[in-house]
């Protein structure tokens, strides 16, 4: 792997992405500046986030934006709370954002963000204090014409209102176009929330076309049952699947009958409780046996590096359509690719959030509300379009999907520095 990179950024995540940057790069001619320049972030920014708790005391968070590049327009990418966000799994996370908005056409470059945070053991005064100085921190780099987050782990709508707000704050009126995910009536978009979710659906159909395997007879396993996890679920079981078993952080459940998913979820909205205690509905499953499963699809939904060495030789599954960012190590995609087991990439399969993201950025630009009928048939077309010409080239290729999605990726990137050539 290499490790030629700023010590800061060290960390095993990034080191996946620039490992598979490396990767997709031997099977390309890409000028050496280029390629040296595309594997570090083009703008970090590190801030500290003082938060006055409730407890009148001052607590200090670690905060991060990244921008991967900048090319082909604003950056786009998700704001991660979680424990263990740091420098560089947020470059990773950004530079995968890069691929994806390039490989699906949108005019976007790649960022990401994060809050070092467990933000489950924040009170909701304590969140939005937060939410509000993180902003507040990065605010010299976002706009609607220059970076615009959205939901990722840990962060959700009304996160996302506290963003446009302070964003609106800050210059004195409304700016909807700052932020997508966002609630409804600040200038959301209809089919953003399970826009992720959709889109993993839609690819997991292609796949199952592909090879013939009516959905009906289909059996899946997701790990992670949060906002994507849930709405793939759910989706999934309308379309006919059957969901084996789901899992959080805690634990999962399974049932070799299929899962009442609509039950599960009604059970949820009425109180959370984790997973594995929601033992009327299966039977009680660890997070490390239920990817080992026998199932048709595996996807995992939850965090990176869940598919690594230690378990790929045992997978049980035919498919694995990858709806979490990075949940493959490197040295697992070796063994699933010589096992026979296709993996849709996560830049491929969980790109229907930074579209619908994108739909809700033009409208707001428009002023203008689209039915929900047209999100999700524009949805559909730009993600199952992206899926065949991935498949196509990776066949032909004979490369991975991954390999495949990250070149497609990596040109359209290549091409706009190409063009616009180095300044000064
Ligand atoms: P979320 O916070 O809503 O849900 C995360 C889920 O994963 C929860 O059920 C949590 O309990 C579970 N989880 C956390 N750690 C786990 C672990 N170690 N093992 C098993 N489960 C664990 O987050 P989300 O928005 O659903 O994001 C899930 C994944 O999808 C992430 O990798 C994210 O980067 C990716 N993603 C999200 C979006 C989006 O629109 N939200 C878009 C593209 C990709």
């Amino acid at each position: 792997m290499s490790t030629d990179f700023p010590p800061e950024l060290n960390h095993p995540t990034f080191r996946l992405a620039v490992a598979q940057f490396d990767q997709a790069a031997r099977h390309m001619n890409l000028d050496p500046g280029l390629l040296e320049r595309l594997k570090t972030p083009q703008r970090s920014l590190c801030v500290s986030v003082p938060v006055r708790m409730d407890n009148g005391q001052v607590q200090i968070f670690r905060g991060y934006r990244v921008h991967h590049d900048l090319a082909r327009g604003p950056t786009k990418g998700g704001i991660r709370y979680h424990p263990e966000v740091n420098l560089g799994e947020v470059a990773a996370l950004a530079m995968w954002m890069t691929w994806k908005t390039a490989l699906t056409g949108l005019p976007f470059g790649g960022a990401k963000g994060g809050v070092a945070v467990n933000p489950s053991l924040l009170s909701p005064g304590e969140l939005e204090r937060l939410t509000r100085r993180y902003i507040a921190e990065i605010f010299p780099l976002l706009g609607p014409d220059k970076d615009i987050p959205a939901p990722d782990i840990g962060t959700n709508q009304q996160v996302m209102a506290w963003v446009m707000d302070t964003y609106s704050q800050q210059v004195g009126f409304s700016v909807r176009g700052v932020v997508t995910g966002k609630p409804i009536s600040i200038g959301g978009s209809l089919g953003r929330e399970e826009a992720t979710g959709r889109g993993v659906v839609d690819v997991t159909l292609e796949v199952l076309r592909h090879f013939r395997l009516p959905i009906s007879d289909t059996t899946v396993v997701i790990q992670g049952f949060g906002n994507v996890g849930s709405h793939t679920a759910r989706i999934l079981y309308q379309e006919g699947g059957k969901i084996l078993a789901i899992s959080d952080q805690l634990g999962g459940l399974y049932n070799q009958n299929g899962l009442d998913i609509p039950g599960i979820l009604s059970h949820l909205a009425a109180g959370s409780a984790p997973i594995p205690s929601l033992t009327k509905f299966g039977e009680p499953i660890s997070n490390e046996d239920l990817l080992m499963l026998p199932c048709h699809v595996l996807i995992p939904a939850a965090v990176a590096e869940q598919v690594t060495v230690k378990n790929a030789s045992r997978l049980q599954c035919q498919y694995i359509v990858e709806a979490a960012n990075g949940p493959t190590s490197l040295e697992a995609d070796t063994i699933l690719k010589e096992r026979g087991i296709l993996v849709v990439p996560d830049i491929l399969a969980n790109a229907g959030g930074v579209i619908v993201s994108y739909f809700e950025w033009v409208q707001d630009a428009q002023r203008f509300s689209w039915k929900e009928s047209d999100i999700h048939t524009r949805l559909k077309n730009i993600i199952t379009a992206a899926f065949h010409r991935i498949l196509n080239h990776a066949k032909e290729k004979k490369q991975t999907m991954r390999t495949a999605a990250l070149i497609a990726g990596i040109e359209e990137v290549a091409q706009a520095h190409e063009c616009r050539g180095l300044y000064p």
